[in-house]
């Protein structure tokens, strides 16, 4: 509708959401200024949780990698999104590098090991990862997965471990 003609262009939704609805979930401090919300994933990784959708099965999160830490290589099934927030990183099997701002799109049938330079202090990206991180040797031989109820596992021992409680990642679980 053009700008003025809509005398209600300022009035809430009126009617109720629909009664089966999800609450949403909104987290201020996404890079958070509290280190326990960085759930340890390898030596110098940690992912942030901000949705762990295990009704769609895919999870938002933050992945924070350190100088000299890798995401070990591993196969997506689905699709992944990303948003370079700081820092910059790279692939082994590509020769382009994620710089701060950039999106990446990673279609299924991706498989690559996720390595920082050494002359990055850290980087953060925002990833949507769908499905899950299959885990595979150089040749394709399987060593485990990942999936939204693994990451929760993960936050729930995490959060334990350092005092805010296991139902912490509560708040994430939709
Ligand atoms: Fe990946």
């Amino acid at each position: 509708m053009p700008a003025g003609h809509d005398d209600h262009a300022r009035m809430p939704f009126q009617l109720a959401f629909p009664k089966d609805a999800l609450p949403e979930i909104v987290v201020p401090d996404a890079i958070p200024n509290d280190e326990r919300l960085w759930v340890p994933q390898a030596e110098n990784v940690w992912f942030r949780p901000l949705c762990l959708n295990r009704s769609q099965g895919y999870w938002m999160n933050l992945l924070k990698v350190r100088k000299s830490g890798v995401v070990s290589r591993h196969r997506h099934p689905q699709a992944v999104h990303g948003l370079v927030l700081k820092g910059r990183w790279h692939y082994l099997e590509h020769d382009w590098v994620a710089t701060e701002g950039a999106y990446v799109f990673e279609p299924p049938g991706e498989t690559h090991t996720l390595v920082v330079p050494d002359d990055v202090e850290e980087m953060i990206t925002y990833f949507q990862v769908n499905g899950i991180m299959y885990y595979v040797d150089p040749w394709g031989k399987n060593l485990g997965f990942e999936d939204v109820f693994t990451k929760i596992d993960m936050c729930r021992a995490h959060f334990e471990a350092v005092g805010l409680g296991s139902d912490y990642v509560g708040r994430f679980i939709r």
